[in-house]
């Protein structure tokens, strides 16, 4: 009869534990990809928004630009449209 040393036991305990760890690992990377496919989803969507917006509002009467500068010692200056906020 073959018995199990004490020292195999602990090493199957300590393999079977580290499947369950990379199982969960598996579980936790998949969702976290679902997550980052949805961000770039979510992006893209924005990004075309934002272009049809800003060709709206150049379409109807054209960007009204405005020249600001940001704060700080160094400040430099912008210009956005004050409608769409489109920079320029
Ligand atoms: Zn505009």
């Amino acid at each position: 009869m073959y018995e199990i040393t004490r020292d195999e036991g602990q090493q199957n305990y300590k393999k079977e534990s580290m499947v369950q760890y990379e199982r969960q690992l598996e579980e936790l990377r998949k969702e976290k990809q679902d997550y980052v496919q949805k961000i770039d989803l979510l992006q893209h969507s924005i990004r075309v928004l934002e272009e049809k917006k800003s060709e709206f509002c150049y379409s109807t009467g054209g960007h009204t630009w405005v020249h600001d500068r940001e704060y700080g010692l160094y400040g430099e200056t912008f210009t956005y449209c004050e409608m769409c906020k489109k920079e320029g």
